[in-house]
């Protein structure tokens, strides 16, 4: 393909993706595909001679799609977003005609600089207290994604845990107290953090332990139970090292009350002083909800933790990978991912001026991707993201006040919390086991037809119901129109009412009722 050729063909390739988001809530959002559709329609091999765009790109729309399920639709209400916008297309594309992986300064100033650049704006955004800024003793870094984050917090706090406390030792003697503390060494969460902690002491070889949360805290973890869970494993004799704390938690979006958290840490293992416990604030997604400075009021415990995270490409407009990891001692992280072969030696990392950042995380090549944070901040302004999130957080409310219009059908167990609600179905018969028998057999029929896409969830031992209202093209008739979904398939499921009209196509037509606007091809 030469250059008229790719002009040609990008621009084709560009129309169809502007055609595709407009019409993209015509679509049936979730996939029916059977499993190893794709086998069967493409041949066995690569072809031996070169084929041309236009037969490439056919194969998008017959071959690709029916086995997607559309994230970017307004249909889509299930997990958390995985947020797209045009600029951050646009920085995808710049990024991939660079290719310029830049692991270290040298390989790309302008990569690591922009990074270091866009980050700091970011932070002051979020309203993170100032050590972690470059300009402190801290800094941001972008990682593939929340999970990727929270491998690296670990790695960094679990070498920085073994340094601090065996630094007393030195040959055979440090040898075996290591050996030994990494039998003992723990690292914590809640039962609502995210399992990527779990899988991420599972990677750095360390045992994980996971703290109980209720209804009575909302599902939040308090300094009560981490004290609690800390004088349970010191009986044990275990080193907890690692914690995981969270704002918008995966299941129900609560919120860890960081305050209490770092009052019981500053006795039970204070800050600053060797073997002190490192903690995490894991903020994927509702992180974002940070632009807002009525949310301002969180980040001041942050100053007593020890990273942040906040995937952009969740809830902030930017395309997928885009999370952004902030710590405040970049000693830490550099420290334990740090290695140096005489191929990557140049005089600019030996200065010790600039930053390479492939010491900030797990491989060694990164891609340019402060570009796309850099042309949605610019696009949108913090006004335009303030406005999204303020939008989308008003139609979480919008959905959860549909949902207390028919107490008789539907339950509110949290929310709503960042565009995020969660409920159950009310059995006809009271009895916990019709509840959930009830609410999974909505759930799974509304996915079945496929017209939006939702997620279940049990939390506190309930079958639950998510949905999230946090989509880039959210609306509220698409919201009205997911209600008016759960509603009837509810009448028809548990009451036994006459089933609703199905799409034939996977083109979504408007069903009989108010308050819902057509929605057509
Ligand atoms: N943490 C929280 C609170 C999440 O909700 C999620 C995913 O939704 C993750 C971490 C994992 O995110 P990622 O896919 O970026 O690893």
């Amino acid at each position: 393909m030469d250059s008229k050729q790719f002009k040609e063909a990008a621009t084709s390739a560009i129309d169809e993706i502007v055609s595709y988001y407009d019409t993209i809530h015509t679509r049936r959002v979730v996939s029916n595909v059977e499993p190893g559709y794709l086998k069967k329609l493409l041949p066995a091999g690569p072809p031996e001679d070169g084929e041309p765009w236009a037969k490439i790109q056919k194969d998008i729309e017959s071959k690709i799609m029916p086995g997607l399920t559309h994230w970017q639709s307004p249909n889509f209400m299930a997990f958390f977003p995985a947020s797209s916008s045009f600029p951050g297309m646009l920085g995808e594309l710049y990024s991939a005609a660079f290719t310029a992986p830049s692991f270290n300064w040298i390989c790309s100033p302008a990569i690591t600089e922009l990074e270091t650049i866009v980050l700091d704006w970011l932070a002051k955004l979020l309203n993170l207290p100032d050590c972690y800024l470059s300009t402190s003793h801290g800094g941001g870094v972008i990682q593939g994604s929340a999970s990727e984050a929270i491998v690296v917090a670990m790695v960094a706090a679990r070498d920085k845990y073994l340094r601090e406390t065996t630094s007393h030792l030195s040959g055979i003697e440090l040898e075996d107290a290591i050996a030994y503390k990494r039998s003992k060494m723990v690292a914590v969460g809640s039962d609502a953090s995210h399992s990527s902690t779990q899988k991420a002491a599972q990677i750095a070889g360390i045992r994980y332990r996971s703290i109980a949360v209720t209804k009575e805290t909302n599902f939040a973890l308090t300094g009560a139970a981490l004290a609690k869970a800390l004088d349970q494993f010191k009986a044990e004799g275990l080193e907890p090292f690692y914690l995981t704390t969270t704002l918008g938690t995966t299941s129900t979006c609560a919120v860890d009350d960081f305050e209490s958290i770092a009052s019981t840490l500053a006795k039970y293992a204070p800050p600053d002083v060797p073997g002190e416990i490192w903690v995490h604030v894991d903020a994927a997604y509702a992180g974002a909800a940070l632009v807002c400075p009525e949310y301002h009021h969180l980040t001041a415990p942050f100053k007593h933790f020890h990273s942040f995270d906040m995937n952009m490409h969740k809830w902030l407009l930017t395309n997928f990978d885009a999370s952004c990891l902030y710590v405040k001692k970049r000693k830490d992280l550099i420290d334990a991912l740090s290695i140096m072969p005489s191929y990557l030696r140049n005089e600019f990392s030996e200065s010790g001026l600039v930053t390479d950042y492939r010491d900030w995380q797990i491989p060694l090549g990164r891609r340019f991707r402060s570009l796309k944070i850099w042309f949605v901040l610019r696009t949108y302004g913090v006004k335009g993201l303030q406005a999204h999130i303020r939008k989308t957080i008003k139609l979480g409310e919008t959905f959860a006040g549909l949902l207390e219009t028919r107490k008789d059908l539907f339950e509110i167990v949290t929310g709503p919390s960042f565009a995020l609600t969660v409920f159950t179905i009310v059995p006809k018969v009271p009895g916990s086991e019709a509840q959930d028998k009830v609410t999974k057999d909505v759930y799974e029929t509304v996915n079945k037809r496929g017209e939006i896409y939702i997620t279940s969830s049990v939390v506190g031992g309930v079958y639950v119901i998510r949905v999230v209202s946090a989509n880039p093209l959210a609306e509220e008739k698409y919201i009205r129109k997911a209600f008016k979904i759960l509603v009837e398939t509810t009448e028809e499921l548990r009451d036994g009412k006459l089933p609703r009209d199905q799409p034939s196509n996977g083109v979504i037509v408007d069903v009989k009722g108010v308050g819902i606007e057509k929605v057509a091809a």
